[in-house]
């Protein structure tokens, strides 16, 4: 803990934590060593988490890197937070990300940009989105791990960034109670880590059982690191031909060939699979997502949460909702507020989101169908490139940063676990990733496969 205090102070150009909490750490770290001390130690005793904004810790900012959650002190501890507490875990503080996690670059924070700790000559490269301060802070060792939380690929895509290794658990395997709600059909958290045994680990303390969470599932938390065996002979892993996508880097490409040779190499077989669906994955999701969070955000009014604009002689209640959403949100938020709100209108509701909905099921049976055939995992790139510049994407269409999760909204469409493990660099030495996806709850499978890729 004292070793990551002083790298967190050492590495503020980075611009990854947007609330440190140090005192809460050393006294953490106490308790810690008492709990070790007297023998009962669980898994996470005693290691020092970075914490994404968007988790609700009591008493600690959290504001989902949004001006409208400006002074807002939650009095509840998100059940991710405080499973991992109650696993000894030391919190030091949070960490920035795309305001209300929507964004692929972390530029939407309110409290600016985060830096990749990678670059390339003095060229400084955002560390994706939208958990980036999580993947920062992790490749920079300012903490042994973070909290990361992914709608369409904010886990899986900065760690492809960073070099660090993501996982997106399937849907409702952890509990979503206390985590600032962006889509609540897709969203769940996950561990941002250095290994895949971390991953394993920390997804074991951060997983449970949840009554405060509907869609949390009833099913018991397994031994996630005793299912790393090293042992995948026989396994069979599909390579979709439909991610081969036109354009895609030679790089990409290389490395994807090169990631099915170690999984041949470890006794897995691989085999070409088809999901014919992929191609309408992203337009179902850039309409679903912002149907859901229209309504989700519909509660910061400037009377619950947070702050409320200024007003003037003569304003009533409208003008002050107004004032509050105008200043609070910025312009992505705002552009998804009103995507979403248009979709989910009476004249248009048919045409775009149940539409998206049906397309959204289609995608899910092309997984059924290939986990049905007997694949037990699919390989695909995690993302279409390397890092990119910070400021690259301003000025451009929005869409051209949608494109980023080509590779990765698939997954949150269909509720499946998916995960990202660095696997080589491109020639300007940047890292790359390759993601697993997997079979509904097969996390111990998926992370066992992912370790014959580290
Ligand atoms: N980049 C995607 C978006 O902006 C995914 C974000 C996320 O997973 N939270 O919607």
């Amino acid at each position: 803990t004292e070793t990551c205090l002083v790298a967190i102070e050492a590495a503020g150009a980075l611009n990854a934590w947007c609330h440190k909490t140090p005192e809460k750490a050393r006294e953490m770290a106490a308790a810690a060593d008492k709990r070790i001390a007297a023998g009962d130690a669980p898994a996470m005793c005693g290691i020092p988490l970075g914490i994404k904004d968007l988790f609700c810790t009591r008493d600690v900012p959290s504001q989902a890197a949004s001006r409208i959650l400006d002074g807002f002190l939650p009095q509840y501890e998100s059940t991710v937070t405080q499973n991992l507490w109650d696993a000894g875990a030391v919190m030091l503080g949070k960490l920035s990300m795309d305001e209300f996690a929507m964004g692929s670059s972390n530029e939407s924070a309110c409290y600016g940009p985060v830096v990749n700790p990678w670059k390339v000559d003095d060229r400084q490269l955002t560390p994706g989105g939208s958990s980036g301060g999580s993947a920062a802070a992790v490749a920079a060792d300012l903490c042994l791990a973070a909290t990361g939380t992914d709608t369409g690929g904010s886990i899986r895509q900065p760690a492809a960034f960073t070099g660090t290794v993501g996982l997106k658990p399937t849907y409702g395997r952890v509990s979503r109670w206390g985590v600032i709600a962006f889509a609540s059909s897709l969203d769940q958290a996950g561990p941002m880590t250095k290994t895949v045994r971390d991953a394993a680990i920390m997804l074991g303390a951060m997983a449970s059982v949840d009554a405060k969470d509907s869609t949390s599932a009833e099913r018991a938390v397994p031994d996630y690191e005793a299912a790393l065996t090293g042992d995948i002979r026989g396994r069979r892993i599909g390579i979709p031909r439909e991610y081969r996508m036109e354009g895609m880097s030679d790089e990409i490409d290389a490395l994807w060939h090169k990631a099915a040779e170690m999984l041949r190499d470890a006794g897995a077989e691989v085999v070409d699979i088809t999901l014919p669906h992929t191609k309408y994955a992203l337009p179902a999701y850039y309409v679903i997502a912002p149907a859901e969070a229209s309504s989700n955000l519909a509660r910061y009014d400037g009377v619950r949460y947070g702050r409320r604009a200024r007003l003037g002689a003569g304003d009533g209640v409208v003008e002050m909702y107004e004032k509050t959403r105008a200043e609070g949100f910025g312009p992505e938020v705002q552009r998804r507020v009103m995507i979403g709100t248009y979709v989910l209108s009476a004249g248009f509701y048919d045409a775009y989101y149940n539409r998206a909905r049906k397309v959204r099921a289609l995608i899910k049976r092309d997984f059924d169908q290939v986990f049905a055939d007997g694949i037990d995992a699919i390989l695909t790139p995690a993302t279409p490139s390397a890092a990119f510049g910070l400021g690259e994407m301003s000025g451009k269409d929005p869409v051209e940063m949608y494109l980023n999760d080509v590779f990765t909204v698939t997954v949150n469409l269909a509720g499946l676990p998916g995960i990202s493990v660095p696997v080589g660099l491109d020639r300007q030495g940047l890292p790359l990733g390759m993601q697993l996806i997997g079979r509904p709850w097969d996390e111990g499978g998926l992370l066992n496969l992912a370790q014959s890729l580290e």
